[in-house]
């Protein structure tokens, strides 16, 4: 490896004229259509192997785009990026929200046991006046709490 080349497709529609070299294994390369960026549509050739035998002979068979279209690819191709980027931020935004609301339920779920817990205790700790007024004061301000939510 060592190169990068754009992202492909591989093309057996579109015609390759003339001969062309060999990759450095000496095979026969495989055809190639960029589908990425500037290079979108242009030809080229590469190793035939995919995996990690792949050497790094690369030949393009068409020249560079004129300076107008690779604008307009460029162009493109950052839109659809956007595009990309926009639809995951919202997706992470709903996640977010999810999970802040879960988080919210879970808290207001445990404040509610903590409560009833401390009701429980009151209850059975009856009589005894400090105890109880503690717990009494402690249990409204978990009542308070629930409520904000
Ligand atoms: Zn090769």
């Amino acid at each position: 490896m060592g190169i990068s080349w754009p992202d492909s497709e591989e093309s057996s529609e579109v015609s390759f004229p003339g001969e062309w070299e060999l990759c450095e294994h000496g095979l026969t390369p495989f055809k190639r259509v960029a589908f990425e960026g500037v290079n979108t549509g242009r030809r080229f050739l590469t190793c035939p192997y995919e995996d990690e035998r792949m050497c790094d002979w690369m030949c393009w068979v068409d020249d560079e785009h004129n300076e107008v279209l690779k604008n307009a690819l460029d162009r493109l191709w950052w839109l659809l990026e956007d595009e990309k980027r926009k639809s995951s931020d919202q997706l992470a935004e709903k996640d977010w929200a999810l999970g802040a609301r879960y988080m919210a339920e879970k808290d207001k779920m445990e404040l509610e046991k903590e409560l009833a817990e401390l009701k429980l205790k009151m209850k059975q700790s009856g009589g005894e006046a400090g105890t109880s007024g503690e717990m009494k004061k402690l249990g409204s301000e978990v009542e308070v709490k629930v409520k904000i939510y």
